[in-house]
């Protein structure tokens, strides 16, 4: 199968199941886990940030990132299609009793003024704006790069406001390659970043969240609670320091694939696409003129031996990875070709 659902399904390197049978292990709730300790400390590195805290996943990056930042009864301005509001399963509301104020963007940017006009003033009605939450790349915009000119503006305005800014940069790295400007940068201006170790870098599990030495260390606590804290876990840390080291200057690779999967699409009859959007890995496909709803197209997709995923309406998603190869894109674009006629 050629497996388009997502940058998740990739399968660990060789170097990567190698470097999990080696690696150096401890107890990580008593600190005691070296290759944990690497990992974070590369991480916070990259990032150019004090601190970091290895995590099981993404979510659980971003949620602790948010419990961390926020106090319960407060309002977090989100993107109207960010993954904190629209896939986390309500954790903000359900953990953090938190009220989400959810600002539509374009390509993934809320519009600065509606941003400013959505922070609440003093007044004894009003809950406090506790948070405002980015996304780069945007992953419902269809992987859009937040340009660092934005993120910039964004931060100064939360910084003239008293409001941190955290950054779920779950394919952070896949913005630094598409935009040639550093992890540093794009991380100078906010608080906080989550980032996958699991999608297109390659890692079997986990993210890590970085930040200030004190963020970090109420983090960690918050972490605990959430039943993250993981004790050998320098197994699943261990590929993650190889996807962080080695798996980044790739990245390249499934953009131009993804472009090429994007044109082909284009041409298709019933296919709509906007190609100009397509700026790291990620292709959102319409395919409401080809009088097939997303699941007729999926299934007989997958009977080529393709699979994508819907992604709301009429959308179906496709997003190149590290197993998908220039073949698999010729045949993929030749799958839908096919799909598409069968009606
Ligand atoms: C995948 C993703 C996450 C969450 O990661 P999980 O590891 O699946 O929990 C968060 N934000 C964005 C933008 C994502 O694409």
């Amino acid at each position: 199968m050629i497996d388009l659902r997502s940058d998740t399904v990739t399968q660990p390197t060789t170097a990567m199941r190698q470097a999990m049978a080696q690696a150096v292990v401890g107890d990580d709730v008593y600190g005691e886990d070296k290759t944990v300790t690497k990992l974070e400390e590369t991480a916070a590195q990259m990032l150019g940030k004090e601190a970091g805290l290895f995590v099981t996943s993404g979510t659980q990056g971003n949620q602790v990132a948010i419990l961390t930042h926020t106090k319960r009864g407060e309002e977090v301005i989100v993107e109207a299609d960010a993954h904190v509001f629209y896939y986390e399963v309500g954790a903000m509301a359900a953990l953090g009793g938190l009220q989400t104020r959810p600002i539509a963007g374009e390509r993934g940017m809320m519009p600065l003024t509606a941003m400013e006009e959505a922070i609440r003033p003093q007044n004894i009605h009003f809950p406090e704006t506790g948070l405002i939450c980015l996304e780069n790349t945007h992953n419902r915009a269809g992987g859009t790069v937040l340009p660092l000119s934005y993120m910039q503006s964004v931060k100064e305005l939360a910084d003239r406001n008293h409001i941190p800014v955290h950054l779920d940069g779950a394919r952070l790295f896949n913005a630094v390659v598409a935009s040639g400007i550093s992890a540093k940068e794009y991380a100078a201006t906010v608080d906080s970043v989550q980032f996958c170790l699991s999608k297109g870098l390659a890692a079997p599990v986990g993210s890590v969240l970085v930040g200030t030495a004190e963020f970090i260390e109420k983090a960690r606590k918050w972490r605990k609670m959430l039943g993250g804290g993981m004790r050998q876990a320098g197994v699943i840390a261990a590929p993650g320091l190889i996807a962080l080291t080695q798996m980044v200057d790739r990245l390249a690779d499934d953009h131009v694939r993804a472009k090429r999967l994007a044109q082909g699409l284009a041409n298709i009859r019933g296919i709509v696409v906007d190609v100009d959007r397509v700026e790291t890995n990620i292709v959102i496909a319409d395919v409401r003129d080809s009088g097939l709803t997303p699941d007729e197209f999926l299934a007989t997709l997958s009977e080529c031996g393709v699979l994508a995923a819907g992604f709301g309406g009429t959308l179906v998603r496709f997003v190149t990875h590290v197993d998908i190869t220039d073949d698999h894109i010729d045949e993929t674009i030749a799958a839908a070709a096919f799909t598409t006629r069968m009606r």
